[in-house]
């Protein structure tokens, strides 16, 4: 990567760590499909079951309840369309605004084709959901109950066990999107009462196109392709075997090194904050203060228009976005915010900062006084 690039934008994607890196590459012979009964295709298979126990280990679950997927948009449009599938009469679904597209987009199309009756549970400026107002949405026909570990958006963290807790005593289907928080937090499947969880590898600094949706044993969802019997009948297609051996590594090192990672996250993020209070005092921090990502920051600038300033600040050599990279199309206000009570302007004007190990203090400096310096320039 060009080394004068200052890249603050690793809730969109991450680069892929060396040492995962390397291990695909050790790999990278063994192209005989799993399938296959020849001792290419067994020796495919061999690693396949290999790298699926590393991670089932990792996450504390049996290699059964693991399902390759192309990443978490297909593992969560696979438990939203399959338990909407499933049902013998209208399933009503419960969701949050923080939800990435790929929920939201998904429940709203179910809910259009009226195959689903949807409530997406309030959210306040704190931008965490209360248990209490997903409690008053549970109807005797509640079938699924999706909510984010933590949004990709604002970056808050959800109260994920207990709402697994309280879908587990109304025997109601629980998942939860385990993408953004995964490299900060080890979770440990076993202990949770989660029905589902998806991930993606490119965002804790494994290749693209691999994730995985964790499906707790005898949960019988219809695969969302159609084809060959690949991941027990559940998902048909030729397993990307490199990209599982990536997936499987990038897990094992962000576990492993994930106090380290922490902490470094915690000291940057700490600097950003000081370092905007001082200079852009008008930068307001969007929800909970302290119930957040580490590595995760997002704040509503006054006075500007967004793209300018991301532009400029390209201009600069500062990657940096307003919010997901999967709604960077849309010129309209942002979704998340305006459903925690902004007012359009400011829902537009939002400043997603998500740090990683590509950053050090001096980028964030340079950074701060960048951005001080277009809202300056760029007053309306
Ligand atoms: N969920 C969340 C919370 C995300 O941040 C993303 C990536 N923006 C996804 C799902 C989708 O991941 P992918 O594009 O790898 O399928």
């Amino acid at each position: 990567m060009n080394h004068k690039i200052i890249y603050l934008d690793h809730s969109a994607s991450t680069p892929i760590h060396p040492l995962v890196w390397k291990e695909m590459e050790e790999n990278y012979c063994h192209f005989g499909n799993p399938s296959s009964i020849h001792q290419l295709g067994q020796k495919a298979n061999y690693l396949l079951n290999k790298y699926r126990q590393k991670i089932a280990t990792l996450l504390n679950c049996e290699t059964d309840e693991i399902v390759f997927t192309s990443g978490a948009t297909e593992s969560n449009n696979f438990i939203l369309q399959g338990i909407a599938k499933k049902q013998k009469t209208k399933p009503h679904f419960i969701i949050s605004p923080l939800e990435h597209p790929s929920i939201i987009n998904t429940a709203l199309a179910l809910a259009t084709q009226q195959k689903i009756n949807l409530d997406i549970v309030p959210v306040s400026k704190s931008g965490i959901i209360e248990i209490a107002e997903i409690k008053k949405l549970i109807q005797p026909t509640t079938k699924l109950i999706s909510i984010t570990s933590a949004s990709s958006e604002i970056g808050t963290i959800q109260p994920i066990s207990a709402i697994a807790k309280l879908a587990a005593e109304s025997r109601i289907f629980f998942h939860t999107d385990l993408t953004q928080i995964i490299s900060v937090l080890k979770i440990d499947i076993k202990k949770e009462k989660f029905s589902a969880a998806s991930l993606s590898a490119q965002k804790i600094y494994g290749p693209k196109g691999i994730g995985l949706l964790y499906l707790k044993r005898k949960s019988q969802l219809d695969p969302l392709i159609h084809g060959g019997s690949q991941e027990q009948n559940l998902r048909a297609g030729t397993e990307n075997l490199l990209a599982v051996v990536g997936l499987a590594k990038a897990l094992e090192i962000c576990f492993l090194e994930r106090e380290n990672y922490c902490q470094k996250m915690i000291s940057l993020s700490l600097l950003l904050d000081q370092q905007i209070n001082q200079k852009i005092p008008t930068a307001k921090l969007t929800g909970d203060k302290t119930r957040r990502l580490c590595f995760h920051r997002s704040y509503i600038l006054q006075n500007c228009k967004i793209e300018q300033i991301l532009m400029q600040l390209d201009l600069k050599g500062i990657c940096v976005s307003s919010g997901s990279a999967c709604n960077s199309g849309n010129k309209t206000p942002n979704f998340v915010l305006e459903k925690m009570g902004y007012s359009s302007e400011e829902a537009t004007n939002s400043l997603r900062v998500s740090l990683g190990n590509l950053n050090n203090r001096e980028q964030i400096i340079f950074f701060v006084d960048k951005l001080a310096e277009c809202l300056e320039n760029n007053k309306k």
